[in-house]
């Protein structure tokens, strides 16, 4: 058993913890998660969405199609998405936990919107699409199964 993770935006209004380890740690360079956040790429921890519990009343949401991502009102910190083609599963972003550094990617999706100034030298995984199937039939690299 470990500790449990926890986590907040940068005002403290929002806190969560999660009782779990992730299943999923990934960089994502999807443009809508650009816009979302506002840096270059981002970075997700995958969670079993009942195994997260949030606390205040400070939490957001705005939906986009079947993606919903979550934001401190007060703050506007990111905090979260969730998609509803993969239900009873969380993303927060790694930037939210209290311990960035533990949580480390173990790869990258979304690299055929990757800006071409970014230069990431690891030897991790590269997904032209998405690195969580979904449910449709989608592979990562984008064909179908
Ligand atoms: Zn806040
Ligand atoms: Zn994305």
């Amino acid at each position: 058993m470990t500790a449990a993770h926890t986590g907040g935006c940068r005002c403290g209004a929002v806190r969560f913890e999660a009782s779990a380890e992730p299943h999923h740690v990934s960089y994502c360079h999807c443009g809508d998660c650009r816009r979302a956040s506002g840096a270059p790429v981002s970075a997700f921890v995958g969670f079993i969405t009942e195994q997260v519990a949030f606390t205040g009343k400070a939490l957001k949401m705005f939906e986009n199609g079947p993606v919903t991502r979550s934001f401190c009102g007060i703050c506007g910190s990111p905090i979260a998405y969730v998609d509803e083609r993969l239900a009873d599963h969380i993303y927060i972003m790694l930037g939210a936990m209290d311990m960035p550094a533990y949580f480390k990617p173990t790869h990258h999706a979304h690299v055929r919107e990757q800006l071409p100034f970014l230069h990431m030298p690891d030897a991790l995984p590269r997904h032209l699409k998405t690195s969580v199937p979904r449910p449709d039939g989608q592979r990562s690299d984008g064909t179908r199964s």
